[in-house]
């Protein structure tokens, strides 16, 4: 979502005439869109501020920004902890950004924009043109959570969930169909709770997969509880939609989910994986996975590590439990931090064999591949397939754009490599 945020932020910079710039001695502004998710990441802003003014000693100094869930969750702490800001700006008050820079630029005096008008925000933002030209792309549809998972700072970053009008989000589409888009990735904290005036994710996506040119859609992050029976339907209403669903489960333990306030079992989190398989045989699964959660025990990580296993998630983003301050999880007694460290490293290791071994099912077959972009070499293409792998193949032709079928030749951990297969890669429709 930060990637989609930094780009609308830059479309309307260059509104006031703002270009992007690759070096930073040469910046008239810093914007610095910050994540919040992870340990440590007030300290990376001071860091990198520090960087900026190390750049401009003894010169004038650029407008510094802070944005993203940073700023929101430190506000007025950034600006008086750190002179060089002179601004920050959470992720609902984007639109406030064109002014607080004129006004910056006339002025010295701090701004802090931390309030949740999240609907005023679309309302700006959608006079402007989403100027994105990449053929795989993200649009943000809804924002927030009212979940609160006890570990989570997004209900107080970024605010309660709001969805986005249908209208607004179909014209944005269209316009990025029109720079070039092909895939587009539909983004929410809490997407499948996505809900205007009764309109639910699914009948979104079926209105979305109706714009001819774009051939596929993906959406993230859902939460199993939202995932209805017309979400779990439209896996047979459109081909469009990509057969990978990330489906953040944190842990395999019922008690640890207790907890941690995920609302709900890993009975009905199995379930759903398996109404899912069975409605659509291709579709796969990844997950996130909190390790070291407070109060888990060897056996409750056993259940976790043996969810893995069950479910052969094809792609497990694993993080030791980081307290985030202001959350109910931070004031909850943690578990010893090196028994948690040994937990990742056989959690990670039992992912890898599971990704590796999935892998390598995949040498030999034939998958369509949607190429994005030249990579490294001038005939050399990269781009993804159903389940956004990534893979490179080579071609004389320019492929961008195009959905070809490629035979899999081999690979290493990142990326797969593979031939075009010309005779059965002349459809570039969607499969
Ligand atoms: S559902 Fe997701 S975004 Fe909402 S509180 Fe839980 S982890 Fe955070």
């Amino acid at each position: 979502m930060n990637e989609y945020d930094s780009n609308r932020i830059f479309d309307l910079a260059k509104k006031i005439n703002y270009q992007k710039t690759e070096s930073i001695g040469e910046a008239d502004c810093y914007v610095l869109n910050t994540c919040h998710i992870r340990e440590k990441a007030t300290e990376k802003v001071y860091h990198d501020i520090g960087r900026v003014k190390k750049e401009f000693k003894n010169r004038k100094k650029p407008i510094v920004v802070v944005t993203g869930c940073v700023a929101q969750a430190e506000g007025e702490v950034l600006l008086k902890k750190e002179k060089y800001i002179d601004a920050v700006i959470g992720p609902q008050s984007y639109h406030k950004f064109n002014n607080t820079l004129i006004k910056l630029e006339k002025n010295t005096k701090k701004i802090n924009f931390t309030e949740f008008d999240v609907a005023d925000k679309f309302d700006n933002l959608n006079i402007i043109k989403n100027s994105d030209s990449n053929i795989s792309t993200f649009i943000t549809i809804q924002e927030g959570c009212d979940k609160f998972c006890k570990f989570c700072v997004v209900p107080y970053t970024r605010g309660p969930e709001y969805s986005r009008p249908v209208k607004e989000i179909l014209e944005e589409c269209r316009v990025v169909v029109g720079n070039g888009a092909r895939e587009i990735t539909l983004l929410g904290q809490n997407v499948n709770a996505y809900n205007f005036e009764g309109k639910k994710l699914s009948n979104l996506i079926y209105e979305i997969s109706k714009i001819n040119e774009l051939k596929r859609i993906r959406y993230t992050t859902s939460h199993p509880v939202d995932f209805s029976q017309d979400l779990i339907n439209i896996y047979n209403q459109t081909e469009k939609l990509m057969p990978l669903i990330h489906l953040p489960v944190q842990s395999g333990s019922n008690k640890v989910l207790r907890n941690m306030n995920r609302k709900h079992t890993i009975e009905e989190y199995l379930n759903l994986v398996d109404i899912l398989k069975k409605i659509n045989s291709s579709i796969k699964f990844s997950s996130d996975f909190i390790i070291g959660y407070p109060g888990e025990t060897d056996k409750d990580f056993k259940d976790t590590l043996n969810l893995l296993k069950k479910v052969q998630f094809i792609n497990s983003y694993s993080f030791i439990f980081s307290p985030r301050p202001g959350t109910p999880a931070f004031k909850m007694s943690q578990i010893d931090h090196n028994t948690s460290k040994k937990r990742l490293l056989i959690f990670q290791k039992t992912a890898e064999e599971i990704k590796i071994k999935y892998r390598k099912s995949l040498f030999g077959k034939k998958l369509r591949v949607l190429f994005e972009n030249r990579s490294g070499k001038s005939n050399q293409f990269f781009g993804r397939d159903e389940h956004s792998n990534s893979v490179i193949a080579e071609s004389d032709f320019n492929l961008k754009g195009e959905i070809k079928n490629v035979q899999i030749i081999n690979g290493n951990h990142n990326t797969l490599f593979g031939e075009v297969n010309s005779k059965i890669g002349q459809n570039n429709h969607a499969a």
